[in-house]
């Protein structure tokens, strides 16, 4: 079959790579019949994640068909159709109990490398390196489903691919970046990053009572995007200052919950007129991470950080002692997917929220290389990729 896969720092090639089977009994084999590109994958395509190997199938937000069930699977049948989301969890753990999918005990078939850099080890993605499982990734014709009982949802209704698609990541991380920000009625929420993570963070702050919602970005047409769609104020980092800026709409007060929908490796601009004295004396040798460091400084005292971008190997130059003195709560996390499939697919169905509002570009699996360097350098107003084996 055909397949996206990695070969280094950007250098993702369309490759024949065999079909999956079913592996083990709670497995299931599913035919993808669309596929999307995230901005998780970007830190891929970038060369930041450890433990990728060199043909390593990627893409973890896929759905499609199942077309084939071991013996222990229960809940799913060949035919029925399917969103898979993108932590893999074994459902009977501890973590699973606790409805803490993204950290299942039993899902990472490496959990010792994993141990080894975190103490811990989290949950296996899909498509995500060898640290996080190695497991083969959607971004292909076909898909082997590991506990195919707890991870997929079925889809009855007759909603398009593109309506459901995003139930496998970047909805129910925006939900629940929104719901770890600790939202109260009145609070103004500010999101940093008007990518698909932070578009879904917009409507899951309304959905959850904000009274303001505040985006930032530089790129013209995701800020639209954030305005128009989204109801909300908008700053481009690149012509105003974040700091001043929010300080100026709240009142001096700065917003009462900040998500950072941006992550690892942000564009940076973080330092930006910070004077090289104060640069010394703060020991702020670089401006990574940007966003985090911002979002520390515009939060109101007592006020929420949560953070749904992914931050890959230890940040330096996190402001904990402001973190500290300003009494911050900093969540944060990958997505419990599992947890919001169903409340999320419901509110979707009813019509209350239609997910396709991201998608950007739509086009064939072999364009797969073409797109990540779209998506990447964010040309062609790209904002979200389904891609159709
Ligand atoms: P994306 O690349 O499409 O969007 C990122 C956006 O951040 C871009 O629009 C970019 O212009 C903007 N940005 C860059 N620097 C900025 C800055 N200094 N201030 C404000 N905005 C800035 O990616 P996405 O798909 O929206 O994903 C966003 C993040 O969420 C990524 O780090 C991704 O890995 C992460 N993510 C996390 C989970 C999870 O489970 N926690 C799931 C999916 C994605
Ligand atoms: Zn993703």
């Amino acid at each position: 079959m055909e397949a996206l896969t990695w070969h280094g720092e950007k250098d993702i090639r369309v490759d024949e790579v065999p079909k999956p089977e079913i592996v083990n009994p709670t497995d299931a084999v599913i035919e993808i019949t669309a596929t999307a590109i995230c901005g998780s994958d970007l830190h891929l395509y970038n060369g930041y994640m450890p433990g990728m190997r060199e043909g390593d199938v990627i893409g973890h937000e896929p759905m499609g068909e199942v077309i084939e069930v071991g013996d222990e699977v229960e809940t799913l049948e060949v035919g029925d159709r399917v969103v898979v989301p993108f932590t893999v969890s074994c459902g009977s753990c501890w973590f699973c109990e606790e409805e803490l999918y993204s950290l299942c005990d039993n899902s990472n078939p490496n959990a010792e490398v994993a141990r080894a850099a975190m103490g811990q080890s989290p949950a296996g993605l899909l498509g995500y390196s060898h640290m996080l499982g190695g497991y083969a990734g959607g971004q292909a014709e076909y898909l082997r489903v590991p506990y195919a009982d707890v991870g997929p949802i079925k889809v009855n209704s007759d909603l398009e691919d593109e309506q459901v698609l995003f139930l496998s990541d970047v909805f129910p991380t925006g939900y629940m970046a929104a719901e770890n920000a600790d939202i109260e009625e009145g609070d103004t929420v500010a999101v940093w990053g008007c990518g698909p993570v932070g578009q879904f963070s917009i409507q899951s702050a309304w959905m959850l009572g904000a009274e303001r919602v505040i985006a930032i970005d530089r790129i013209p047409e995701r800020l639209e995007m954030a305005a128009d769609h989204g109801d909300a104020e908008t700053i481009n980092f690149e012509h105003e200052d974040v700091y001043d800026r929010l300080m100026e709409m709240t009142g001096g007060r700065g917003p009462d919950r900040c998500i950072d929908a941006v992550g690892t490796e942000a564009h940076g601009t973080g330092l930006k007129g910070v004077t090289d004295k104060v640069k010394q004396e703060m020991h702020l040798q670089d401006d990574r991470p940007v966003v985090l460091r911002q979002a520390i400084k515009c939060c109101r005292k007592g006020g929420t950080l949560s953070v749904p971008g992914v931050y890959i190997r230890n940040s330096d130059n996190v402001p904990f002692g402001p973190l500290m003195n300003k009494a911050l709560t900093v969540k944060t996390g990958q997505t419990h997917v599992q947890r919001y499939l169903g409340p999320l697919l419901e509110r979707i169905e009813e019509g209350e929220i239609d997910p396709s509002f991201i998608v950007t570009h739509e086009t064939s699996l072999t364009d797969g290389p073409e797109m990540y360097e779209t998506f990447n350098n964010k040309e062609d107003d790209c904002i979200k990729v389904v891609l159709t084996p």
